[in-house]
């Protein structure tokens, strides 16, 4: 198959001996919207400008379209970036700063006004065409940053936290019209965040990072649901995480270890010894379903929040966990701190991961 892009053991060990980004795989098929997602400095950045080429590679090799980049550079290769402050030029104009990635290529003025043209009307800039970017407002200096990498028709175009500078009522809307503009031009967008929310919102797959190496590539829901490793549990949703010892058991296809607080069966693989269980997972009282996991504590604390109810409870070695359930559930029963509860899991919303 051929993949729009290819990342084969892609490393990066910067002259100064910091290792960047180690062995990174990656296959992004046309059309995909694959988020970077990762605490800052965990090696994101650096990624993206290697497949743009603003950054030499010094291990593995890039394709796009089966063609190996791994050393081409950057304005031969079919990318186009976007930074997050939009690097635009204050006194050009919208027009002039959009059509800048055009001059470079040295396009023909009659195709460059057709497609400047184009492009300002796509994004509803065409009265500011003769504005001086400085002149505009923080959203639509965004449009102008997204027209002007379209504007090259890149086959693959890169995000660098491109609404990193616009308050929360705008990204969101952005966000919105980010993602309805992927599906209609059908372009592989790759976008790099350090916000779970935006990554998980806007795109087909995260690529989750921590210190230069891939974690795990998953779609948002399988990320969330079933995390592959210790550091994806504890940087996505809200997990308790239970350490214990593999165990033979585990009806239908679960496994089983056996843990501090009892038994607790789930999903994974063999010889795995940590339980993963989501906060939303945690039933107040039993429901008495086949393998049902309980876990027995005392409440130090509750919560309401909207239509979203918190749960804080101490188990038996005191360790505290934090269990969210729908205000109802809540409101059903008269907890109060020293209330005695006990929590049911279903094991099949339990993920077992090797530490
Ligand atoms: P992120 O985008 O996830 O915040 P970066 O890719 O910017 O992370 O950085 C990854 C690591 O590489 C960090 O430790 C950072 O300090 C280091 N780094 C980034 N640029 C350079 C550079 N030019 N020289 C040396 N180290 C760098």
């Amino acid at each position: 198959m051929l993949y729009d892009l290819e990342l084969k053991s892609v490393g990066k060990t910067y002259p100064d001996g910091t290792v960047a980004v180690s062995d990174f795989d990656l296959k992004v098929e046309k059309g995909e919207f694959v988020a970077f997602l990762g605490p800052s400095g965990c090696g994101k950045s650096t990624t993206l400008r290697m497949i743009a080429g603003f950054e030499e590679i010094t291990n593995g090799e890039i394709f796009i379209m089966g063609q190996n980049i791994s050393h081409t550079p950057p304005e031969k290769r079919p990318t186009s970036m976007i930074f997050q402050n939009y690097a635009l030029f204050p006194h050009m104009t919208v027009r002039q700063n959009i059509a800048f990635g055009l001059d470079i290529k040295g396009v023909p003025k009659s195709e460059k006004d057709r497609k400047v043209d184009r492009i300002l009307d796509m994004f509803d800039l065409t009265e500011f065409a003769d504005r001086k970017a400085d002149k505009l407002s923080g959203g639509q200096r965004q449009r102008i940053a997204l027209a002007r990498g379209l504007v090259v028709e890149p086959e693959i175009l890169l995000l660098d936290e491109p609404l990193g500078a616009l308050d929360a009522n705008l990204r969101r809307i952005i966000q919105n019209e980010l993602k309805l503009l992927q599906r209609d031009l059908g372009i592989t967008f790759v976008f790099v965040t350090h916000a779970q929310s935006e990554a998980l919102g806007l795109s087909d797959r995260v690529v989750v990072m921590s210190n230069g190496v891939v974690e795990q590539i998953s779609a948002p829901k399988e990320l969330y649901t079933r995390p592959a490793t210790p550091f994806v549990a504890e940087f996505i949703g809200s997990n308790t995480i239970i350490e214990g010892k593999p165990a033979q058991g585990g009806d239908q296809g679960l496994r089983l270890i056996e843990t501090p607080y009892g038994p607790i069966s789930g999903v994974g693989a063999a010889g795995a010894n940590l339980a993963v269980i989501p906060a939303e997972a945690f039933n107040l009282g039993l429901r008495n379903t086949p393998g049902e996991i309980r876990l027995e504590g005392t409440v130090t604390a509750k919560q309401l929040v909207g239509s979203i109810g918190y749960l804080r409870v101490k188990l038996s070695d005191g360790r505290e966990i934090d269990a969210e359930t729908h205000v109802g559930a809540l409101e059903a029963h008269s907890y109060s701190p020293g209330s005695p509860v006990t929590l049911g899991i279903d094991p099949t919303s339990v993920t077992l991961i090797h530490n």
